[in-house]
């Protein structure tokens, strides 16, 4: 199978550079399937379970949470506002982000942008819980 250049970054720097066969992802719109041979291309990306497939066909899951995608001439970028590869999540610390988010949830007295920041947080441990398991 053909293969394309595709680099991810964080704001902490590159994180992964190689040949790959195809990297999924979440984006605002909906899954996204990147492949050899796409057309130059932007869009931003939502959180969500994404994974890379390998020249050697090995697939890399990771949860991606946020950021953009771009394909220009061949090359594929993504710059991830946090990008956590399945092997580096730590269960617990989600779980418990989970539980926190839930019962900052369950309160009356929040304000909408507490409510927004306690849902992301949620979406956030769901996603992590659900590439780890
Ligand atoms: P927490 O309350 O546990 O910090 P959070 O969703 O608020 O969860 P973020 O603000 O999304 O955390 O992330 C802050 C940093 O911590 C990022 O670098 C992210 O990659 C890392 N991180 C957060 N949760 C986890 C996790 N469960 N496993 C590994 N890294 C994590």
């Amino acid at each position: 199978m053909k293969t394309f250049p595709l680099r991810i970054g964080t704001p902490d720097g590159l994180l992964f550079q190689d040949e790959v066969e195809r990297v999924v992802v979440r984006s605002i719109t909906g899954d996204l399937a990147i492949l050899a041979g796409h057309c130059n291309f932007c869009t931003a990306l939502g959180m969500g379970e994404a994974h890379v497939v390998l020249e050697d066909g090995t697939v890399k899951e990771a949860a991606c949470i946020g950021g953009m995608l771009s394909v220009m001439n061949g090359t594929c970028r993504i710059m991830a506002t946090t990008w956590e590869w399945k092997e580096d999540i730590d269960e617990a610390r989600a779980e418990s982000a989970k539980q926190r988010a839930e019962a900052r949830l369950a309160t009356k007295d929040l304000t909408e942008q507490e409510y927004k920041m306690a849902q992301a947080k949620l979406q956030r441990a769901l996603v992590r819980l659900s590439v780890k398991k």
